[in-house]
């Protein structure tokens, strides 16, 4: 069986910036492969069976070799493997993406390339800069300030003649250099510069200022790589074109399945949510008892609601096998839910149903623990190598019990001493209580509704 594998374009940062099959290729993707310029938010939309590979770091620090990536790309491809290789940016504007395809295609290995947008255009946008501008620039120009042969030079002074804005990436560490060797072959000392780091990502940060003072300015802000270096007259509308929103540069960790509208309503304000789902759902094969003698099924959750559907049908009936039951459902919002698929559920058990007929569906133990109970799923940790850095984070919102458990249980030590970082955003008061377990620098009680938990959100960061 033979493998596929895919160069993928992730986008300069935003994991919203990626293209639709993009998208569609990292859910169908058995492995991925993404280095360290990339957004963890963008694995969210892998599915929970993928293996997820952090080729920019590994332990102490190393970055694995290309030679070993390549390797690995032909290896799994080989196993049959679905691979995406996650790269920032577009895949073939620098980076080595070519390189590796060229490695692909000589192993005769099944592959294909899906453009992303590239940094060396967004990036600048992402900061209020026009690439190119009726007043300012006719023409744009990429180049990298990192060379694979030592010595070997640009051509300075084709360069510097350019009218048009030039944009250098990997050039952090030549910067002086650049700047100098511009004016030396002609450009005026006092042309604009941008440096953009993190383009796009909550850690966006930028400085302006002209070839002869920028460096300084760099050294000020502690700007480093990665970053784009804008030289040119369009940089001038960026106080003008850079739009600010009210959470940006606010980073949340949402640790928890990939609830839609949290992320929406986050993104929209400018912050950024990663998602981090640890544990897995495994449907159970039961068998389910004859409804007949039941009143009542109490839902615990919507996974046990779709998997005891799922029963149902497989047994040849349906939903109306339910009339006349009474369902209710384990708390409001699995109320909502079920609403949500045709079904008026309520909240109350019925008091006047002897125990034994009732019958209540969910997870590992019963929630409301009346009348018989089935176990419908089950949650097994999902192995996750996506190691967060706490320190990164201004919050975490914990949205259930379970998601603090689970968060808790799944720090090391260092990560465990960084809790006192970062503020813990609880919806209801049962989670108030489980995140008591954690050591965090403050607790925000927040309403068990996503619109209101945005609202706190936004008082803690704007106001306070
Ligand atoms: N293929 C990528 C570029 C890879 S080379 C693309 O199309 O964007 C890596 C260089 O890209 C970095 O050194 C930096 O100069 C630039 N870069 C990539 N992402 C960036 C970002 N979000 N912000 C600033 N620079 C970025």
């Amino acid at each position: 069986m033979n493998g596929r594998v895919t160069l993928l374009g992730a986008g300069p940062g935003d994991p919203e910036l990626l293209t639709l099959i993009g998208k569609r290729r990292l859910s169908e993707a058995n492995i991925v492969l993404y280095d360290r310029l990339i957004d963890p938010s963008l694995l969210a939309f892998t599915n929970d069976n993928s293996e997820l590979i952090d080729v920019g770091k590994m332990p102490l620090h190393h970055k694995v070799k290309q030679s070993k990536i390549n390797e690995m790309l032909v290896e799994y491809a080989r196993q049959g493997k679905k691979v995406v290789r996650l790269k920032a940016g577009d895949p073939y504007v620098f980076g080595r993406g070519g390189e590796e395809a060229q490695v692909l295609q000589q192993a005769n290995v099944d592959f294909e390339v899906i453009p992303g947008i590239t940094s060396a255009i967004a990036g600048l946008a992402a900061a209020g800069i026009p690439i190119t501008h009726r007043d300012f620039a006719s023409s744009f120009h990429v180049i990298t300030g990192h060379h694979k042969k030592d010595g070997q030079q640009l051509d300075w002074e084709n360069i510097a003649h350019q009218e048009g804005t030039l944009v250098f990436l990997m050039g952090m560490a030549q910067l002086p250099n650049i700047c100098r060797q511009l004016v030396i072959n002609g450009k005026a000392a006092k042309t604009p510069v941008a440096i953009i780091q993190w383009a796009t990502q909550w850690r966006q940060k930028m400085v302006i200022g002209d070839l002869e003072n920028i460096n300084s300015l760099v050294e000020q802000n502690h700007l480093s790589s990665p970053a784009l270096i804008v030289v040119g007259e369009v940089v001038k509308l960026s106080p003008q074109l850079n739009i600010s929103r009210p959470l940006d540069g606010i980073h949340l960790l949402v640790p928890f399945s990939k609830k839609q509208r949290l992320f929406s309503n986050l993104e929209d304000l400018g912050a950024t949510a990663d998602f981090y789902q640890r544990s897995l759902i495994k449907p159970l094969e039961q068998v389910l008892p004859n409804l007949d003698k039941y009143d009542a099924i109490i839902v615990d959750d919507m996974n046990a609601y779709h998997q005891f559907i799922n029963l149902l049908l497989q047994d040849g009936n349906d939903l109306r096998r339910l009339v006349n039951k009474e369902i209710v459902a384990g708390n409001k919002q699995v109320a909502r839910q079920l609403k949500k698929v045709g079904i008026l559920a309520s909240l109350e058990l019925p008091i006047d149903s002897p125990s034994q007929k009732i019958l209540e569906i969910g997870a590992s133990e019963p929630i409301k623990g009346y009348g018989d109970f089935l176990q419908l799923y089950k949650k097994e940790s999902r192995n996750l190598s996506l190691p967060f850095d706490l320190r990164e984070f201004n919050g975490v919102i914990f949205p259930s019990t379970m998601s603090v458990k689970d968060f808790l249980d799944s720090l090391n030590e260092e990560q465990r001493s960084q809790l006192s970082g970062l503020k813990a955003f609880v919806m209801g008061e049962k989670v108030y209580q489980a995140a008591k377990q954690g050591d965090f620098s403050q607790i925000i009680r927040c309403p068990t509704n996503i619109k209101e938990t945005i609202v706190r959100i936004k008082e803690e960061f704007i106001h306070g």
